[in-house]
């Protein structure tokens, strides 16, 4: 039996309502359903309820919000909160991705407040930690990831951890076309595997982001410390997204 797989789409701020409905149509018209293998999409806020209409009778399909605020409800002008993106449909949520923490100033605190909020309503919280280039350069890599999972993670109760997904995200491959050797990307998912399992979680999920494509997909997941990946630019288009997740089974 192959193992499981989860390919997320984090389409970032593109696709509307009518574009991500046209984006769905397409998508489970070109991909099948395969054992052990799921497909995530992480769409704008507003698209979330047309998203999860269009994959409801599809059960290895879901979708997730990109960001929530960790308030039940309230004056916060602009945000979603957990219970708002599960109404509209979401699953999961992506916590902590590095353009929240990078562009919109996301701090380890925060990303410890939304991972509680996203799990107190129900969402999957799918954590985003990676270091920068100068991180990387420096020597800190591990240091750094190992400080974003303590901090978001670290106070959680032992029996909530196997909830959580772990995505490693080099903020140096998001979006640049580089990417991760495989042996460069498993050295630190091993590093995060050791501790989430040290913290409670037997069996984690570790995805690999950062710059995935059609082209590079197999070659990376032939690594098997990678459960799966999650993509932005190569998620937009649903014929390449549907030719990336048959490929990175085959
Ligand atoms: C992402 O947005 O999480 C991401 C990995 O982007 P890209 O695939 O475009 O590098």
């Amino acid at each position: 039996m192959s193992r499981p797989l989860l390919f997320a789409a984090n389409w970032k701020m593109h696709l509307g309502p009518d574009e991500a409905r046209a984006h769905l149509k397409t998508f489970r018209a070109r991909y099948n359903r395969r054992e052990h293998q799921d497909v995530w999409f992480f769409p704008p806020a507003v698209s979330l309820e047309a998203a999860a209409q269009a994959v409801r009778e599809r059960t290895d399909l879901l979708v997730g919000a990109q960001d929530i605020y960790w308030e039940p409800k309230g004056a916060f002008t602009g945000a979603i909160s957990a219970a708002l993106a599960l109404q509209a449909g979401a699953r999961a949520t992506l916590v902590g991705h590095s353009e929240r923490r990078h562009l919109f100033g996301e701090t380890d605190e925060d990303t410890r407040r939304k991972v509680g909020a996203a799990l107190a309503a129900g969402l999957v919280p799918l954590l985003c930690v990676g270091e920068t280039l100068a991180e990387r350069d420096s020597g800190h890599t591990l240091a750094v990831v190992v400080r974003q999972l303590a901090a978001a993670l670290g106070a959680l109760d032992r029996a909530a951890l196997p909830r959580v997904i772990v995505a490693y995200e080099p903020v140096w491959a998001i979006g640049t076309g580089r990417y991760a050797t495989p042996a460069d990307a498993a050295a630190v998912h091993k590093e995060i595997r050791t501790w989430l399992q040290g913290h409670g979680s037997a069996s984690p999920r570790i995805l690999y982001g950062g710059s995935v494509n059609a082209k590079n997909v197999a070659e990376l997941l032939a690594e098997p410390e990678l459960d799966g990946v999650l993509v932005g630019g190569a998620s937009l288009d649903p014929e390449a997204w549907a030719q990336l997740v048959q490929g990175g089974a085959a």
